[in-house]
């Protein structure tokens, strides 16, 4: 619900409007403004407990297939919220609700709060993807093509919502995703901005040890996969004693085949410099590849033309020829 509305329910109550009125005006539920009423750690606990109650016990649910529809089901005593909170405690900010064995239901023994980056190490394979059909699905993030599941466990929300919010259009020109719950607007690079170095190589660390893929951490943070196996292979200490901090490249004034860069020829990306001669070099002949290749292309396909072609007549006056004597003999 939007910080807005809610305020705005406040102020109604306080001013002492009724609650069918407020729902009535405000064109919402009593529950939800009974749920805009609750302190938020209490809100979001709720929301927890009823979307477990939904996709475990409402057969019209989306998600039902996947969760109630497979024999997960929630224990008798946590059908009452109260026992739930009792139990658990209220939902910590940014933690979801895990079950230790994926294959058993939610009750005190098999549940944690848990956040995405873990769960999604204790996912099932994409393969037996929770969302119809068995195709994994894809995003774009930072111009790359990235699985949900990478980008959700990076945004902290569930897979379930990035996939919506692509479905429904909210992202930006060039791809990237909005928001996380209660949608900020925020593009998700903003919601989560680059983390520093040391910071970024113990996500590094802890990640691989989650058993997410190289190149899912790669496209996430920006880095190469060498970049990676550095980080994995030295020590912080080996590892700022070896870099320069980028000094070397920085001193250089010429592209390695000689091009100056100069402003009009510097391609910068990513913090890099690009010579833009080179690049250029480069299209041109891979442009003059592509063309070789479809004229070859071509002219193989005209000789095999040519050829059937031939035959074709070959065998047509052979047949003529033949009908001809029979005719003849007839
Ligand atoms: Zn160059």
């Amino acid at each position: 619900m939007k910080p807005e509305l809610v305020e705005q329910i406040k102020k109604m109550r306080n001013d002492g409007v009724a609650t069918n009125v407020i729902a009535r005006e405000l064109g919402i539920s009593t529950w939800a403004i009974f749920a805009a009423m609750l302190p938020e750690e209490e809100a979001r606990t709720r929301r927890v407990w009823n979307s477990m109650k939904q996709r475990c016990l409402n057969p019209k649910n989306t998600r039902y297939s996947t969760y109630g529809g497979r024999g997960i089901t929630v224990c008798e005593r946590w059908k009452s919220y109260n026992n739930f909170v009792a139990d658990m405690g209220l939902r910590p900010a940014g933690l979801t609700l895990e079950r230790k064995n994926n294959d058993l239901g939610y009750n005190p023994e098999n549940c944690v709060w848990a956040d995405w980056a873990t769960q999604y190490a204790n996912k099932r394979p994409p393969t037996e993807a929770w969302i119809a059909g068995t195709r994994k699905r894809f995003v774009l993030f930072r111009g790359q093509k990235v699985g949900i599941r990478e980008v959700a466990a990076v945004a902290g929300v569930a897979p379930i919502t990035i996939w919506q919010r692509w479905q429904s259009g909210l992202r930006t020109d060039d791809g990237l995703l909005y928001g996380r719950a209660n949608f900020t607007s925020r593009p998700l690079s903003k919601l989560w901005p680059m983390p520093d170095r040391s910071e970024r190589d113990g996500l590094v660390r802890s990640w691989v040890a989650l058993g997410l893929p190289k190149t899912a951490i790669s496209q996430l943070l920006d880095i190469s996969k060498g970049t990676i196996s550095r980080i994995l292979r030295f020590s912080p200490q080996e590892r700022a004693r070896r870099t320069t901090g980028g000094a070397n490249m920085r001193a250089k004034t010429h592209c390695p085949h000689g091009h100056p860069y100069s402003p009009e020829n510097t391609i910068l990306y990513r913090g890099s410099r690009f010579c833009r001669t080179c690049k250029k070099l480069e299209t041109n002949a891979r442009e003059k590849r592509t063309k070789r290749y479809l004229r070859e292309s071509r002219r193989a396909w005209t000789k095999e033309y040519l050829k059937k072609k031939r035959l074709a007549r070959a065998a047509v006056k052979a047949m003529l020829a033949g009908n001809g004597t029979r005719e003849a003999k007839g």
